[in-house]
């Protein structure tokens, strides 16, 4: 391994902390996990090489905590910081402080970052690089004759944060009654969330997919796709179940726009592991957004195509580039992804807490990226997914019934989780058939409350 890797500080907590810390482990990389106070039982701190605490349990004051992330890279000698998802992954801020420092920062340039971190931007980019986005605006400002633009695109439309993320700074007008309110509220909501009160305007499509399409490329030209991934079912903007390949989409199709991907990845100089996020509705890809780092989801694409992820993303970090031509690449089975909660079924409230017992699924076709051990306390302070199950399959019938046997095998007790949820999605009649749209659980959490 390049000298470049020699030793990396994971920048990032949970399950893609140990999933990352497995990939250096492969490959002969010494590890640093940072941790918060609470943090310091988390099982990759017990297995990194070394560890340290960078700070109190608020993340504000650990993980979003750039300066004390760098210093804990400069006292044990590491060589570059691997950002992980969520957190520092999207702050170009972070990814200069990193480079600046002399560290390597794994992952697209500052520059890159800052482009795709701002949704208008990005659409933009997207635009020149050949690729269809939703009819909507550029930012909305002072001079923008907003009703008359809302008019054209056709009511609903959504109001968007151009520095939103996680699902939030979003809100759908139905009227042009409604619509200044919407605007006031998102630039409101998007200023206190992302120090940002830039907002845009999109057509809202009312019977979408979220497709995605996973790339890889090495910041020189070379650049290869592996595939898609269908992540429309939701619950308030946020991803339940993936899976890949994405059912229903015909073959051209995925390849005419998986391809513009790859050549928009060489057209910016993108480096590293990215993702190209779409609607997808009556036959058309709309772009969304760009996400610049790894995705929760990315195992369903390992799966499916024998390519890790991370280890690609260490490769081309080290300057080493990419393992595979997009030739070598071959969609093969289907792969689902249940993502473990820990929240009430039912209200969806956290519950954090001990686990008294965890008991992990197994058999053929069946991965589980967890960080939970019997005894171990999920902190109130962080996201509450604490395991992902994975299905693999020869066909997506076979996966949906290996993940239906593993969501009835797997135990955690001591804390409350959406596994009945998932249960029953994955049994539903709409999940057997493939390709629902991003209202699906939405309306059907609806119809069981009423
Ligand atoms: P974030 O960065 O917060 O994840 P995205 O732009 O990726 O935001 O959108 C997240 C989700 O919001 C999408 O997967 C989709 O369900 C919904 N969404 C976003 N834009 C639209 C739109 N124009 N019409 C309908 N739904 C949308």
């Amino acid at each position: 391994m390049a000298s470049l890797l020699k030793k990396i500080v994971i920048a990032n907590r949970g399950e893609i902390a140990l999933r990352i810390l497995r990939a250096c482990k492969e490959m002969g990389i010494k590890t640093v996990a940072v941790h918060s106070s609470v943090d310091r039982d988390l099982m990759h701190v017990r297995l990194a090489d070394e560890s340290v605490c960078i700070g109190p349990n608020n993340s504000k004051d650990s993980y979003l905590n750039a300066a004390a992330i760098i210093s804990a890279a400069e006292v044990t000698d590491a060589t570059a910081i691997h950002p992980g998802y969520g957190f520092l992954a999207e702050s170009a801020d972070f990814a200069e402080q990193v480079e600046q420092s002399g560290f390597k920062f794994i992952g697209p340039s500052a520059q890159v970052i800052r482009i795709m971190g701002d949704k208008v931007a990005a659409r933009d980019a997207m635009k020149k690089a050949g690729i269809p986005t939703v009819p909507g605006t550029g930012a909305i400002t002072s001079k923008t004759n907003i009703k008359k633009v809302a008019e054209e695109i056709g009511y609903p439309v959504i109001i968007k944060a151009a520095a939103g993320g996680g699902g939030r700074g979003m809100k759908v007008v139905h009227s042009e009654a409604a619509l200044s309110n919407g605007i006031y509220l998102t630039q409101s909501e998007a200023k206190a969330a992302f120090g940002s009160d830039k907002v845009y305007l999109e057509k809202f499509l009312e019977t979408p997919r979220h497709i995605e399409i996973q790339v890889l490329a090495d910041g020189n030209g070379h650049a290869i796709h592996l595939g898609d991934r269908d992540c429309s079912i939701q619950r308030r903007n946020q991803k339940i179940i993936e899976e890949a390949p994405a059912p229903n989409i015909p073959e051209k199709l995925r390849n005419k726009i998986a391809k513009r991907c790859v050549q928009a990845c060489i057209d910016i100089g993108y480096e590293g592991a990215g993702t190209f996020e779409f609607l997808y509705q009556d036959g058309e890809f709309f772009f969304i957004e760009m996400n610049t780092r790894v995705q929760v989801e990315h195992p369903v694409s390992e799966l499916v195509t024998g390519v890790d992820i991370i280890k690609e993303q260490l490769l081309i970090a080290s300057g080493m580039g990419l393992s595979f031509k997009q030739n070598d690449i071959e969609i093969k089975g289907h792969a689902i992804e249940c993502r473990i909660n820990a929240e009430d079924p039912k209200t969806f409230t956290p519950s954090p807490g001990t686990v008294n017992l965890f008991h992990a699924p197994g058999g053929l076709g069946i991965r589980v990226d967890s960080h939970l051990y019997n005894g171990y306390s999920v902190p109130p302070y962080y996201d509450s997914l604490v395991a992902k199950v994975i299905s693999y399959g020869p066909d997506r019938e076979s996966a949906r019934l290996r993940m239906r046997n593993a969501l009835d095998e797997i135990v955690i007790n001591g804390i409350r989780s959406n596994i009945p949820l998932q249960q029953e999605l994955i049994r539903s009649s709409q999940f057997k058939q493939g390709s629902v749209d991003i209202h699906f659980l939405t309306n059907k959490l609806a119809n069981t409350t009423t």
